[in-house]
């Protein structure tokens, strides 16, 4: 299966792709943490897109289409892929149209995980991650078991982005209204846009996940 999950910032889109993409045997595709990536390596892409993510800007979509094309060649995603935070433009989505279409394939459908905005700034601030096995987590909504302590991995490290501040979720939020929100009009057209609750519980945000891919299998 190939599939988007599409919403605002801390709409649980990460959160959601790593729980099914273990249960469905699909890879997770995150272009945020690719360009983090990017910036980690001090690559020329990855300095150019640091200036543009600490402001809560998009990355040109040269940028992002040319990481996305070359990882879409590789042999991992023979069952299928989560694409989460690409495409982030209409032009980012014709982009992903044509590479797809030259290999004889196209999208099967498009989640999107409807959030207000009231509710994002509290989920964003409040998101940290597990520095040693990448494990998300929040300060209210998702903590570890013990407090301090990875449920996965046991490490007591943990990380929170640069990005995930009040001003520059703000920035974030509008770059998605004027840039992102185009591309729900662009797949219902196409058929493959499902629209769920993503403002339940994370459970429940699974579940009706899941109901949308057994539809569709
Ligand atoms: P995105 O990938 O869309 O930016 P995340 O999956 O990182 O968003 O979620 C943002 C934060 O909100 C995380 O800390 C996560 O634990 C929390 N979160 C995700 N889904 C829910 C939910 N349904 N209810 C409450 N908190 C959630
Ligand atoms: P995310 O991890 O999805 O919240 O993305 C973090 C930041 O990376 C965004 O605020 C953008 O600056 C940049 N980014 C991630 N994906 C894209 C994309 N598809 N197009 C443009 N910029 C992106």
């Amino acid at each position: 299966m190939k599939l988007i999950f599409l919403g605002p910032p801390g709409a649980g889109k990460g959160t959601q792709a790593k729980r099914i993409e273990q249960v469905h045997n699909l890879v997770q595709l995150s272009t945020g943490d690719m360009l983090r990536a990017a910036i980690a390596s001090g690559s020329e892409v990855g300095k150019q897109a640091k200036k543009v993510m600490d402001g809560g800007n998009l990355v040109s979509d040269e940028i992002v289409v040319g990481i996305v094309s070359e990882r879409l060649k590789d042999k991992d995603l023979a069952n299928g892929f989560i694409l989460d935070g690409f495409p982030r433009t209409v032009g980012q989505a014709k982009a992903l149209d044509k590479i797809l279409a030259d290999s004889g394939d196209a999208l099967d459908a498009v989640i999107q995980i409807n959030v207000d905005d009231e509710f994002l700034v509290e989920r964003i601030t409040g998101r940290y991650t597990c520095a040693n096995c990448g494990k998300g987590y929040h300060d209210t909504f998702e903590r570890p078991k013990e407090e301090g302590v990875c449920d996965r991995c046991g490490s007591t490290a943990f990380t929170r982005r640069a990005d995930d501040n009040p001003e520059t979720v703000r920035e974030r939020l509008n770059a998605y209204h004027a840039e992102t929100a185009p591309l729900l009009p662009y797949y219902a057209e196409k058929g493959i846009l499902k629209t769920i609750d993503g403002m339940v519980e994370i459970e429940q945000v699974t579940g009706q996940i899941d109901e949308v891919l057994n539809g569709i299998k």
